[in-house]
């Protein structure tokens, strides 16, 4: 299958270059990826994007996202792409399906992933009480008491959802303050679910077939102790999803890709939005912007592309008879 323009990854970028391109009658091709919808399509309630005041969930908006991307004529599958070659022009792409795609324009916006803990017991217990998505499974909780580790935006917002359901909320962050925005920080403290302990560390995930604690480690003290919980949600940033790309496009020290400003790659025709290029903002809103500035970009260079083949095309020697 060809297209002017493959997306790879479907999370706010993806979808926001899918909405441009279509309508600009590019037919866009989606690989959906791992995580369709995107990291966002796993965050509880988003209250910071622009035209939804009272907040809309992350699912539906991602839902959103891709039901007016398919209006204008996208197309999606249901794959992960696994090698691309571009020795070649059209761009082949190969997916795991054992399918080729070829692509004249490549939009890369596979987004992050959750950064791990790399402690004994988190991945034994991973989908057992070790979780790193509370909208997806905060209501197992029921009544029960867990682990939230990390003082970001994303602890205490997911942390605050789960409160809906457990009966404790203990959340274990590195340092004596929070990093999040003042707004969840107040919540927070507001919380009477809410306990914090500071300075810490979780140095172990216990349990045979299920959580049953965690053991902490004091960092000031390095005295180490064990809580009972049933959960643990590990929120403690993200890293970009890029190891398909590591011999193709240059990649900055953290593994983002690294684009000109103007979300181009070192390589023409590739061009990068969201999550996997930006380590700063990391926002839905930035992340959809940067979509629609890479679908912009890629319009432009098709167009460019087919100006000088016709250039090309007509200034050929015609032919003696
Ligand atoms: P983040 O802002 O990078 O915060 C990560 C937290 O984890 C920090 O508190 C950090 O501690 C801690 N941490 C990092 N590595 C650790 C380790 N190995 N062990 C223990 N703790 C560790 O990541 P995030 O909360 O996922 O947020 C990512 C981006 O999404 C941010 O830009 C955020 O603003 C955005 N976001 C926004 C909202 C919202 O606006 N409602 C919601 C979610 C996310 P230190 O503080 O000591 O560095």
């Amino acid at each position: 299958m060809h297209s002017k323009v493959v997306i790879i990854g479907s999370g706010p970028a993806g979808l926001t270059a899918a909405l441009y391109a279509a309508r600009a009658n590019l037919e866009p091709l989606v690989v959906r990826g791992l995580q369709p919808g995107g990291l966002i399509a796993t965050t509880s309630e988003v209250e910071n994007y622009p035209g939804f005041v009272e907040g809309i969930g992350g699912f539906d908006l991602a839902d959103n996202m891709e039901k007016q991307a398919a209006r204008f004529g996208t197309q999606f599958k249901d794959t992960l792409v696994t090698k691309i070659d571009d020795s070649v022009r059209p761009f082949v792409l190969h997916t795991d399906d054992g399918d080729q795609l070829t692509a004249d324009t490549l939009i890369i916006s596979t987004g992050a992933s959750p950064r791990k803990l790399h402690v004994p017991g988190e991945e034994e217990l991973a989908n057992r009480g070790v979780s790193y998505c509370a909208t997806c499974d905060g209501f197992f909780f029921r009544g029960k008491k867990v682990v939230v580790v990390g003082g970001g935006n994303s602890a205490l917002d997911e942390g605050l959802f789960l409160t809906r359901y457990v009966d404790e909320l203990i959340i274990v962050h590195r340092r004596d303050s929070l990093r999040a925005d003042p707004v969840l920080q107040e919540r927070a403290f507001g919380n009477e679910k809410v306990r914090f302990v500071w300075d810490s560390t979780v140095d172990a995930i216990l349990g045979d077939d299920k959580v049953i604690g965690v053991r902490l480690r004091n960092l000031k003290t390095n005295e180490t102790s064990e809580i009972e919980v049933d959960g643990v949600f590990p929120y403690i940033g993200h890293l970009p999803n890029t190891s398909l790309f590591t011999d193709l496009l240059t990649l900055d020290e953290g593994g983002y890709i690294v684009t000109d400003g103007r979300q181009r790659t070192n390589i023409p025709g590739i061009f990068a939005a969201g999550d996997v290029v930006d380590h700063i903002y990391r926002q839905a809103i930035t992340a959809a912007g940067e979509g629609c500035r890479a679908a912009m970009e890629a319009t432009w260079y098709l167009a460019e592309q087919e100006h000088a083949a016709k250039k090309a095309a007509q200034a050929e020697p015609v032919m003696a008879q």
